[in-house]
């Protein structure tokens, strides 16, 4: 299973992350829109329960605009291992796949040298009432939000007083 993993994601090798955990990291040079991998897992539909032990995986569940979710957790690949930052090197884009199914592409903002580590920007979406602080982020980015929630926060702070 593992080897599986690994054959769809042939640009990037997964070891310690200084920054969290396990990371994803680049094995040779990547220029800008080159593609990391599909983001794999369990796909759940809009109206399907996540399950229970999904809170604790959050970083792991990915919402797609048509209402489904895949969670990495289940079935996973290599590009689950992407670590948080909020100046990320990686995005995710949404792509129709095979059969018209979107699918998450994991492609390069800019060009990767090797050996460095990869990132998403997860700008995760939880309930309004969240504490942002409950999910911090440390990333270390002259931009950093300290959090991994999407920058809603951004646009409260924004507006008119
Ligand atoms: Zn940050």
């Amino acid at each position: 299973m593992t080897e599986h993993a690994i054959s769809n994601c042939p640009h990037i090798e997964v070891r310690h992350s200084s920054v969290h955990g396990a990371g994803a990291f680049a094995l040779r040079d990547l220029p800008r829109g080159s593609l990391i991998g599909i983001y794999a897992g369990r796909r759940y539909s809009a109206d399907e329960a996540l399950g229970e032990d999904c809170d604790n995986r959050l970083t792991y569940l990915f919402g797609l605009s048509d209402g489904t979710t895949i969670n990495g957790a289940e079935g996973g690949n290599a590009t689950r291992y992407l670590n948080h930052a909020c100046e990320p090197n990686c995005e995710a884009l949404e792509e129709h796949g095979e059969g018209g199914q979107l699918a998450l592409r994991i492609e390069a903002v800019r060009r990767i040298r090797t050996g460095e580590e990869l990132f998403i920007d997860y700008a995760l979406n939880v309930d309004a009432d969240a504490d942002p602080l409950d999910y911090p982020c440390r990333c270390g980015s002259a931009k950093c939000r300290g959090t991994l929630l999407a920058p809603l926060a951004e646009f409260a702070s924004s507006t008119p007083a």
